[in-house]
């Protein structure tokens, strides 16, 4: 018997898989998908808030400040990505100025550092803001991170501890027990005596498995961007409007920790929790939009767009709580923006007021709370690449010529615990169409690769979900 079960390998799944097993517990993390990180988690704006702009009073503004105050250490410990950018928030006019003082009365009371620049004084620092802004309030503490690598981490670091994690595992019913549930899936029941329900833009029809009328809807929002090339540079810094009610945080600029550009997102409410095709309005909403702060975005050097959706829901609220007729069933829903930066603090929510309440949680001695990266090419000197390669020549070999990704790091991260199986597990982990050709090289490389290491027919490789299989038949013995 599992003592928690935990539906949905998102960021908040598996940063709680993660601090639960430093515990003596038993845990499990099911996954509908092929990979961890695929919902919410694997397609969003990457930036760590620091917590200055949700309304006083609620979770997320409680949530989004102890999150954001773990990250950094979270990051070092598991070797992941975290770029401290700053984030100006930019008014246009009287009025927006105006909100900027709110926001720097909620930051003061937060104790979020924070500073005002002149026009003049942002210009300096940002040369593309538009015409139309008179002041910025620059937090110049906020970072950016990669955050399906710190899913992926966490995830990795609650397996070392002993958590299980199933994949392709979608759970499909709930049955409560004297004390305990029982999580159905179609290849195996897993009995828990409690179940916390992460399941992003689904956690809806999770929560209805035990509860008719769990008190909240989901309502999933679509969020398009473009990414421009690794070679035009148009921001130092986050570029935010100033955040409205309607529209959330607005059309923002981000650098990316690889040092591609975020252009978006848009907004729309969608009817399928899993509709991530982009569209021409949705494409036209960013492009007008972002001329509002910053002039001359260069948006023909765009690489790919993307869409990610929000789980949110008819609560403006993150809903975290024990469900009213089931003990032990948590609830972990409506995770919006800016449930990424608040993950570490929803995880410390749920064990301190939930999870506590059914265990004596004794950490565990042996637990390791650490994650060691394997080597990254290209954040080597010549020098630590040369003695990579004269130890392991696959370090020497080029499969990806536009991030410089060689096959021995792709090797590596198929090795890993809880390594790469498809050709889109591979590129969340080591970047190989990532760049430019967006895989229109290295792709049928990858391929191969992953089918020799896991012992598997080319044919049988998949993209990404399951049943997506790249090629039909051999042409060619
Ligand atoms: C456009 C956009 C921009 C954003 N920008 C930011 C930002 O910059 N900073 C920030 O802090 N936040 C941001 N967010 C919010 C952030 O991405 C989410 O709050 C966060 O990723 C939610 O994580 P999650 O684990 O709760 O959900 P998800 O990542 O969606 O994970 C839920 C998981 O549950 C799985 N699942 C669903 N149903 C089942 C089932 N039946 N059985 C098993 N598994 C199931 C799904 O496959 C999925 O993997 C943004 C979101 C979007 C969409």
């Amino acid at each position: 018997m599992y003592d928690v079960v935990i539906i949905g390998a998102g960021i908040t799944g598996t940063m709680l898989a993660r601090d639960l097993s430093m515990y003596h517990l038993r845990i499990a993390v099911i996954e509908k998908e092929n990979d961890i990180a695929d919902g919410a988690t694997m397609a969003n704006s990457a930036i760590v808030h620091t917590g200055y702009d949700p309304e006083p009073g609620t979770l997320k503004a409680k949530l989004n400040v102890a999150g954001a105050r773990r990250y950094e250490k979270i990051c070092h410990d598991l070797s992941c990505h975290y770029k401290t950018v700053g984030a100006y928030i930019a008014a246009c006019g009287e009025e927006e100025e105006a909100h900027l003082d709110i926001l720097a009365k909620r930051a003061e009371e937060r104790e979020i550092p924070y500073r005002f620049l002149s026009r003049e004084e942002a210009l300096a620092e940002e040369p593309s803001l538009s015409e139309n802004v008179t002041k910025v309030l620059d937090f110049y503490t906020t970072a950016v991170i990669y955050p399906w690598e710190v899913a992926i981490a966490c995830m990795e670091n609650a397996v070392n501890n002993g958590a299980d994690l199933f994949l392709n595992c979608p759970c499909t019913g709930i049955e409560k027990l004297e004390g305990s549930y029982i999580v159905h899936t179609p290849e195996r029941d897993l009995i828990t005596r409690t179940v916390v329900n992460a399941a992003g833009t689904f956690a809806d029809q999770i929560a209805r498995m035990v509860n008719e009328d769990p008190g909240f809807v989901i309502r999933p929002r679509r969020g398009e961007y473009y990414i421009l090339d690794q070679d035009v540079k148009p921001v130092n810094h986050i570029i935010f409007p100033v955040p409205t009610a309607a529209k959330g945080k607005g059309v923002l600029a981000v650098p990316t920790v690889y040092g591609n550009t975020l252009i978006g997102p848009s907004s729309d409410y969608i009817d399928e929790p899993d509709d991530t095709g982009t569209s021409a309005e949705g494409l036209a909403y960013v492009r007008k939009n972002i001329s509002k702060t910053l002039k001359n975005i260069p948006l023909n050097r765009s690489i790919r767009t993307f869409a990610g959706i929000r789980p949110a829901s008819d609560h403006s609220d993150f809903i975290i709580e024990e469900d009213a007729k089931n003990p032990g069933f948590i609830n972990a829903a409506s995770i919006e923006s800016p449930g990424l930066a608040s993950a570490p603090g929803v995880s410390r929510y749920i064990i301190n007021e939930f999870i506590s309440k059914y265990f004596v949680l004794k950490e565990d001695p042996e637990a390791v709370h650490t994650r060691q990266a394997d080597p990254v090419l290209n954040e080597l000197s010549n020098e630590e690449k040369n003695a990579l390669i004269a130890k392991n020549p696959a370090y020497g070999r080029i499969i990806c010529r536009c991030e410089q990704i060689s096959e021995g790091e792709i090797i590596d991260c198929i090795r890993r615990v809880c390594g790469a199986r498809t050709v889109k597990g591979v590129k969340k982990r080591v970047r190989p169409g990532m760049g430019r050709c967006q895989g229109g090289f290295c792709e049928p490389l990858v391929l191969n690769i992953l089918a020799r290491e896991l012992g598997i027919s080319p044919l049988d490789v998949v993209l990404d979900s399951k049943d997506s299989n790249i090629l039909e038949s051999e042409n060619r013995k």
